[in-house]
């Protein structure tokens, strides 16, 4: 029985043909798997917890929860998209938050779990950006906002990030090695998998002598992908 690792969808109703791979995705790989892990990024924004109501929210929560009834567990960890996921939000849903970054015993092999954002740290202006609205009293203030005040405001981050990223170098959008070793440092050389960049790819990295796996998740843009690991290792696989 594999446990599947999937990220950075960025669902929303503007691209029906990737949410049906989605849909399809769940009513069969994951309702099979034991563990479904969601490394950020599922929604291309989420204004709060409030929004399940808009009838594409409530379309991929009523998924989730039939996936989750089936009895597959849905882990997601917050993306800088989701990163708003609440408590309702698990509920409605079935599925547990979990919290950036993950340790877990991957068939006797211990893997760290990330969004990946965190990593880019040669991306200055970000980080402080993340730092701000990452913080209780930043959401709270945000969340204290009516829910179409919050959209038009996430519509105009939205925007200029879209500007800034034609801007920035693209080395600066990727992870900084240094990062990674220090992470794969502080959790004893383990196996890595993560998203946010959408450079799919398995890397690996000798730290201290130790070589560690690394493993970037597809984004789900061109077509749906999904990490598959059993006992016998991982390997992405397209869908
Ligand atoms: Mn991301």
């Amino acid at each position: 029985m594999a446990v599947l690792f999937i990220s950075d969808l960025h669902l929303s109703s503007s691209r029906p043909g990737i949410n049906q791979v989605f849909f399809q995705f769940l009513r069969g790989r994951a309702v099979q798997a034991p563990d479904l892990y969601i490394l950020g990024d599922l929604f291309e924004y989420w204004a709060g917890d409030d929004d399940i109501g808009d009838p594409f929210n409530a379309k991929v929560v009523a998924a989730l929860a039939e996936c989750a009834r089936g009895g597959t567990r849905i882990l997601v960890m917050h993306g800088n998209r989701d990163f708003l996921f609440g408590p309702a939000f698990a509920q409605a849903s079935g599925a547990q938050l979990v919290g950036d970054p993950v340790v877990l015993d991957l068939f006797g092999k211990k893997t760290v779990l990330t969004h990946g954002d965190a990593l880019c740290t040669d991306d200055r202006e970000y980080q402080a950006f993340r730092t701000e609205v990452r913080s209780e009293s930043w959401k709270r203030a945000f969340l204290a906002q009516p829910l179409p005040e919050r959209k038009r405001r996430i519509a105009a981050l939205r925007a200029r990030s879209e500007i800034e990223k034609k801007r920035k170098p693209a080395e600066i959008m990727d992870v900084n090695s240094g990062a990674v070793e220090s992470l794969l440092r502080a959790h004893g050389y383990p196996r890595l998998i993560h998203g946010h960049t959408h450079r799919p790819a398995r890397h690996e990295h000798r730290v201290d002598g130790r070589v560690c796996e690394r493993w970037v998740l597809t984004d789900w843009y061109e077509s749906g992908g999904v990490l598959v690991c059993d006992e016998k290792g991982c390997r992405a696989e397209k869908l």
